[in-house]
């Protein structure tokens, strides 16, 4: 490119990327949409891509849908993607345990929402925990529940999510409505209990599994709004129990695996588009991808071009939408 470590997307660097690729791997937030908007100019290049017979897939680390709630996703914000162009951290969740045999006898307490309950129940998996959890309030009596579930012999992995996980798990309700007050301060959140629970399964039962679906600093709940991610979970479980645990999402390399056996393709001739340097951008540098940076999510080029910023990405642009002016010129 032009020498420098970071080069910028370029006329010629955009018709050589795409002339050198099969497939481009897009994660999902701050690439696609932020939070619940999507980014401007997606349909067209993505239209444009697949004229240009490329293979489209769609890698999110957010495991708080499972691949069928994210086909409605993509549906409703008007792009057409299947369930099998889709993979999510809670899905390579339920493929983890399934690989690893994980006895489907044994129970598996997850700290997260609907999705990963959806995934671990179509590999066959039986769960405790995720929203339910707040129904039977097992958060304010951890010690209790878990002595129960412990005579009831179960064996138990703990998987990741988000802080809004954990507001659902804990049944947490906003005394007035106003959903963009509800986190705040974050110190008022009953997550205590929940990371209690897990643990005291992580440390009191042999062989239990840690598993984090992703460790994401942050996430996005609408455009405008920036959450604590599913990293800030694990590392309160982590550091109570001073273990780390198995990532199975990005930039762990577990889900290019599957991608590989679902479709012929080859990394080698794959470019992983991503917002974030140390998940994406490593993801792709990981499973041996081209990697492009786009700076429409939580990326600045600040960041990038600090001098203490060690990912560097074979390309970067403002926003995949630059892909179709590019390739027009
Ligand atoms: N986890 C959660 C809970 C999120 O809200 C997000 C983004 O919104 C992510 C992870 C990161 O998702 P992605 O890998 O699509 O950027
Ligand atoms: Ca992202």
């Amino acid at each position: 490119a032009n020498g420098l470590p970071n080069p910028l997307l370029t006329a010629g660097a955009a018709r050589s990327l795409v002339d050198s690729v099969d497939a481009f791997l897009f994660d999902c937030d701050g690439v696609i949409w932020k939070g619940d908007q999507l980014i401007e100019g997606v349909p067209e290049t993505l239209d444009l891509l697949r004229k240009m017979g490329k293979k489209l897939v769609f890698v999110t680390n957010n495991s708080r849908k499972s691949r069928r709630q994210y086909s409605k996703k993509f549906r409703a914000l008007g792009l057409e993607v299947t369930e099998e162009e889709i993979f999510t951290s809670s899905f390579a969740a339920a493929m983890f345990l399934k690989l690893n045999n994980f006895p489907p006898e044994k129970k598996v307490y997850v700290v997260g929402e609907d999705g990963i309950l959806e995934e671990l129940r179509l590999a066959g998996f039986e769960c405790l925990g995720g929203p339910e959890d707040g129904k039977k309030n097992i958060l304010l009596e951890a010690n209790f529940y878990f002595e129960h579930d412990k005579t009831a012999e179960v064996y138990i992995a703990l998987l990741c999510s988000s802080l809004m996980a954990m507001r659902e798990a804990c049944g947490y309700k906003p005394l007035s409505g106003g959903h963009s007050t509800l986190l705040a301060p974050f110190t008022v959140l009953p997550v205590g209990p929940a990371w209690r629970y897990a643990s005291l399964c992580i440390r009191e039962n042999p062989g239990c599994l840690f598993i984090a679906t992703n460790r994401d600093p942050t996430g996005h709940m609408t455009s405008a709004q920036e959450w604590p991610g599913a990293g800030t979970m694990v590392a309160a479980v982590s550091c109570s129990v001073q273990k780390e645990p198995i990532v199975v999402g990005k930039p762990s390399s577990f889900l290019m695996d599957f991608l590989l056996k679902s479709f012929n393709l080859e990394t080698s001739r794959m470019c992983m588009v991503g917002d974030r340097l140390d998940t994406d951008i490593l993801f792709g540098q990981n499973t041996g991808c081209k990697t492009l940076l786009v700076l429409s999510g939580v990326t600045t080029l600040s960041e990038l071009q600090d001098a203490s910023n060690t990912i560097h990405p074979d390309l970067y642009t403002n926003s995949i939408y630059d892909l179709v002016g590019l390739l027009q010129q």
